[in-house]
């Protein structure tokens, strides 16, 4: 984990356990999750191509 990971969704630094990633479906642009985005299934915009999914 390195110090530039942070939340697609509100930004905020993975440091907690529980934080996820993936690739974007569309371009597979790396997608951040924090625990906190995850629990509630907030959506998700990439940053790289504008898709947006849960
Ligand atoms: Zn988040
Ligand atoms: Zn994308």
């Amino acid at each position: 984990m390195t110090a530039r990971d942070r939340c697609t969704s509100c930004n905020a630094p993975l440091a907690e356990a529980g934080s996820t990633w993936f690739s974007c479906p569309v371009c597979a642009h790396e997608i951040n999750r924090c625990y906190r985005c995850r629990e509630q299934s907030i959506p998700y915009t990439c940053p790289k191509c504008g898709f947006q999914g849960p």
